[in-house]
């Protein structure tokens, strides 16, 4: 790439060659269909839905969700996907938002608890976050101009109940958990947070934007999962990515409350302006149609029992990786996570002299894709981990035995090019 700065063509370009450009820069893209990448993409190693997406999202390619009684068809779409994530969560059937990914569902859950805390004479409410909140809670809070209060995490990586609920006071308008973070994949005591906010009339938020559409397939298999939704009393809201382990492209995020009248909360109308009223539930104004027939359609091709199979191999993937890491001596995963998502670090048991960052840069050299995070690799597991897991672990092996120093690569998680 020149230095120039990039200008309209003057003349328009041939399509055949614009795609044999694109397909050519796409291919130094991470290869994620080959199980290499633990972050970004949820594949599900399934080639009828990767199909079934593409022909859904282009048949829609061209709408605007935008006014959804102009489309029926969308509306439809939209109301029973709510209804199905709704049911999923435990929230009731119409308390829910489609937003496009987890951190407008979050920023919709901080803006419902400014406003309610509000209404209930709170001048300057706070959001009360544990430490591994993610990234999200802080930008909704400087966005929408709150204080965020973060509270250090207990050792085990979970939020720490008694120092939250010291935290909690007049102020307070939301208290979060996740289900579970995304640094360790350990899930907070939703149940003991919960009861606290509950008990101080504040509203309490599960982040299960990883976990929402994982861990009901989890409990139904028969895993221990600790309780994180409408279940557990004093959950007021719950975020869950359907772009993440639903396995929809991306663009789809569920915001559920538990009454209808939260949810209202969040609901924009506005005619004070020449082109009559203007009314949107979520901070878009237009929506791409897209992800909402993806999610229709994905949902509606996996089923319970194709999210019951994605779940299971997920679950085995899980053991797999636990069980490999435990094998490799002077490594292992930082906090002991209970989900598919996990840090892997020094073991600070083993005598072997470790260098995480050099044994990721090993791997990076191998062609897999580690995240890396302050205290180690990330690693998020989909289905399709379960057929490279074998190698994964042998070069993750290698690695450990042979490594150099640190490229020093820094921790990262999005970007700003
Ligand atoms: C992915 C994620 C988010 C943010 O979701 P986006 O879809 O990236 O906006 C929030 N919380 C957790 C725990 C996540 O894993």
């Amino acid at each position: 790439m020149s230095d120039d700065p990039v200008t309209i063509p003057e003349h328009g370009r041939d399509a055949t060659e614009l795609l044999a450009d694109i397909e050519s820069m796409h291919a130094e893209d991470i290869d994620w269909r080959g199980g290499r990448a633990f972050s970004l993409v949820y594949n599900p190693g399934d080639e009828t839905l990767e199909r079934l997406l593409d022909e859904v999202a282009s048949a829609y390619l061209h709408d605007n969700a935008l006014n959804p009684f102009k489309y029926p068809s969308l509306l439809r779409m939209e109301q029973e996907i709510i209804s199905m994530a709704c049911s999923l969560m435990g929230a009731p059937p119409r308390a829910g938002a489609i937003t496009s990914g987890g951190t407008i569902s979050i920023f919709c859950a901080v803006h419902v608890a400014r406003e309610e805390a509000r209404s209930r004479g709170v001048a300057e409410p706070q959001l009360l976050t544990p430490s591994t909140a993610h990234p999200a809670f802080a930008k909704a809070a400087e966005y929408l101009d709150i204080e965020q209060i973060r509270v250090p995490v207990g050792d085990d990586g979970r939020a720490d109940v008694a120092a939250m609920v010291d935290a909690i006071g007049p102020r307070t308008g939301l208290v979060v958990g996740s289900a579970p973070c995304y640094p360790y994949g350990v899930i907070d005591p939703i149940t003991d947070l919960a009861a606290a906010a509950a008990e101080r009339g504040v509203l309490f938020h599960t982040d299960a934007c990883l976990g929402g559409w994982l861990l009901p397939w989890w409990e139904r298999l028969g895993e221990p999962v600790a309780p994180w939704d409408f279940r557990v009393p004093g959950v007021t809201s719950v975020s869950a990515d359907m772009h993440k382990y639903g396995y929809t492209f991306k663009g789809a995020s569920i915001i559920a409350f538990r009454t209808r009248e939260l949810l209202e909360r969040q609901v924009f109308w506005y005619d004070d302006w020449p082109g009559g009223l203007y009314a949107s539930s979520t901070p878009a104004g237009t929506r791409p149609a897209p992800p909402i027939a993806g999610a229709w359609a994905a949902i509606n091709h996996l089923g319970v029992d194709g999210y019951l199979r994605m779940a299971g191999q997920v679950l085995e993937a899980t053991r797999k990786m636990r069980a490999g890491i435990a094998a490799i001596d002077g490594v292992t995963v930082s906090h002991e996570p209970d989900m598919s998502v996990m840090e892997l670090c020094v073991d600070p048991a083993s005598e072997l002299a470790v260098d995480i960052g050099g044994v990721g840069d090993v791997m990076d050299d191998r062609g897999w894709h580690l995240d890396r995070q302050q205290g180690g690799l990330h690693l998020m597991l989909s289905p399709y981990h379960l057929q490279v897991m074998d190698a994964f672990l042998a070069d993750l092996a290698d690695a450990v035995a042979a490594h150099g120093a640190s490229r020093g690569k820094a921790a990262t998680y999005g970007g700003v090019a």
